[in-house]
């Protein structure tokens, strides 16, 4: 059963304008398939740049990750990869690009949620990445100093001031990015949605795309009771896009991310936890991550091994990992419990793929993606439209990841590994 409806967001966010599916037959420059925000960014963009633009959405809008993520706004990748790492593995043009724009993305957010006043709970309270190892403190120090030579606006806090920002003495410091924050991030998605409306994009919900036929130099995208004529066509499906186009499919590893939110706590608890409602997510290979959320309760999640009631094994590990951490805290219970799907790709870097001529795919955010598909939604609409200067990523054909199949199974053989690993070097510490 999808969990979609149980998620705090869909508790919380006003309710949905449903938009109409697709029942005729349209002619646009763009079609987007995917109604999350990296296709719902671009579309925005691409429609304020004068280009008829479609979005085609299988089922709603945000009705993949991006209407039940945690709401993180992070400026960053993943925590491996620094801007140092990204030159070696990109090359200083391409590199540069990617770098200045992830810096730059919480901005990137923040500043379209005031242009648009998005009623989204956004709140730019900065993002917090604690050391839980003295190893991984040295990484997130020389990560500081990378960004802080960009010029990007971040700090490293000692073990007390984390302590103080936590609400746990459990680190060695942190990195704190003032550009990151939180929101809802469902609301955020309907938001961007009504503003792709006002800007004339042809938004279908309820419309899931079949399939694809040549017509000319462009496509014809199918669905059950109408079709898309198009000079071009994105995909954003991310880790959705399943048989649709089967190579992009093997490109990707799509991980299911158990996520929960407690009961409400009071105002006494939340002035102790996060009293600056700063999300957290440390270094561990099994990241910690915590907020409040907008009512007072405490969110978290991760992956656990896949298997029957896995849902119901989510709300007892995740509720007992936020009981250990502040141990003082009222017994956690998993008031709302729901699921989704990241795209993982073989390096955790975003890829933009060349499916076909005038066929894109822009994918592979790993669970990075609030601020990042913003942001690369954006730039992508530039380079479309002519407006901007090259893309930030490196256009590549797809290429399957090998023993797919088996490498599907990889988050389950990680997990219990690298969770003893975590468990080692935090007691170590
Ligand atoms: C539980 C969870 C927690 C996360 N937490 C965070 C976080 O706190 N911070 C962060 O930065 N990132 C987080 N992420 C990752 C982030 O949510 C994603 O990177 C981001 O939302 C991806 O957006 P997207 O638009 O690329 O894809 P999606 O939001 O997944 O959208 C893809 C859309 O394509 C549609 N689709 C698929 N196939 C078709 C088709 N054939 N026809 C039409 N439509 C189709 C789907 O219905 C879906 O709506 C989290 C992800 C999960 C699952």
């Amino acid at each position: 059963m999808d969990t979609f409806a149980q998620s705090l967001w869909s508790a919380l966010a006003r309710p949905r304008i449903p938009r109409p599916a697709l029942a005729t037959d349209v002619d646009v420059d763009i079609l987007i398939c995917g109604g999350g925000f990296m296709g719902l960014s671009t579309a925005l963009h691409l429609a304020r740049a004068g280009v008829t633009v479609a979005v085609a959405e299988g089922k709603e809008v945000g009705f993949g990750a991006s209407g039940r993520n945690t709401g993180f706004v992070v400026p960053s990748l993943k925590t491996a990869i620094g801007p140092e790492d990204v030159i070696d593995r990109m090359g200083p043009i391409f590199a540069e690009r990617l770098v200045s724009l992830v810096g730059q993305s919480g901005d990137i957010v923040f500043d379209l949620v005031r242009d648009l006043s998005l009623d989204c709970d956004a709140e730019q309270s900065g993002w917090l990445q604690p050391a839980h190892s003295r190893a991984m403190l040295a990484v997130v120090d020389r990560r500081a100093r990378e960004w802080q030579r960009r010029g990007t606006d971040v700090v490293m806090l000692d073990r007390a001031a984390t302590a103080q920002q936590v609400g746990a003495d459990v680190y060695h410091g942190a990195l704190f990015v003032r550009s990151g924050g939180q929101i809802n991030p469902l609301a955020y998605a309907r938001g961007l949605a009504d503003a792709c409306i006002a800007a004339g994009v042809h938004l279908f919900e309820d419309t899931p795309i079949s399939g694809f036929e040549r017509t000319g130099n462009g496509w014809r995208a199918l669905a059950s009771q109408g079709s898309v004529r198009a000079k071009r066509v994105l995909l954003a499906t991310n880790g959705l896009v399943g048989a649709l186009v089967p190579e992009v499919d093997a490109s990707i590893i799509p991980a299911r991310v158990f996520q929960i939110a407690t009961q409400r706590y009071d105002c006494a608890t939340q002035s102790q936890i996060l009293p600056n409602r700063m999300p957290v997510a440390d270094t561990r290979r099994h990241t910690f991550a915590v907020r409040w959320s907008p009512d007072g309760r405490l969110m978290t999640g991760g992956l656990v091994v896949a298997g029957p009631r896995a849902v119901q094994r989510a709300q007892a590990k995740f509720s007992e990992r936020l009981a250990r951490f502040f141990p003082g805290l009222e017994k956690p219970q998993a008031a709302h419990a729901w699921t989704g799907t990241i795209a993982v790709t073989i390096d955790s870097y975003p890829r933009f793929m060349s499916v076909a001529p005038n066929m894109d795919a822009i994918i592979g955010c790993n669970g990075r993606g609030v601020a990042l598909t913003t942001a690369l939604g954006r730039e992508l609409a530039r380079h479309y439209a002519g407006t901007g200067e090259n893309f930030v990523l490196p256009q590549e054909k797809p290429k399957a990841i090998p023993m797919r199949r088996l490498a599907a199974l990889a988050p389950s053989l990680w997990l219990p590994f690298s969770e003893f690993r975590d468990a080692r070097e935090s007691a170590r510490a």
